[in-house]
């Protein structure tokens, strides 16, 4: 490389925008489509646990019983078999990356069984 290309390029490199970004302090905009985080709504699941069965590598426990839905973060290869496999809508991806984590993450929700209808109401007519 003559001397003249050299001084190009390194001017170039001086004067042009840097190529990377200062994440996290300016994070990207999510690209469209892209896999980013599961999302529960723990007022539409039944706690069927069809997610659990259907996820490859075991991130989802579902506890039927006790209606407890736990998601390990870690695990998650965000494949979105569980969103395909949830019936209810309970389960979502959006394309937005998390906040970087500096602590394992294991999330979970209890969500209390629905009030059984008393056995004093009066019979429909
Ligand atoms: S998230 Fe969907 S598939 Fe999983 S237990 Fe709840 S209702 Fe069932
Ligand atoms: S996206 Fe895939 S790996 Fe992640 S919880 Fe759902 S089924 Fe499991």
């Amino acid at each position: 490389m003559g001397l003249g290309k050299l001084s190009f390029t390194a001017l170039k490199g001086v004067f042009s925008k840097p190529a990377t970004r200062r994440y996290p302090f300016e994070a990207r905009p999510p690209i469209a489509k892209s896999r980013g985080r599961i999302h529960f709504d723990d007022g539409k699941c039944t706690y069927c646990s069809l997610c659990e069965l259907k996820c490859p590598p075991d991130a989802i426990k579902v506890d039927r019983q006790g209606r407890v839905f736990a998601i390990d973060h870690l695990l998650c290869i965000l494949c979105g078999a569980c969103v395909e496999a949830c019936q209810k809508g309970s389960l979502s991806m959006d394309a937005k990356h998390g906040e970087p984590w500096t602590e394992k993450q294991k999330l979970s929700w209890h969500t209390e069984a629905p009030p059984k209808p008393s056995g004093d109401a009066a019979p429909k007519a």
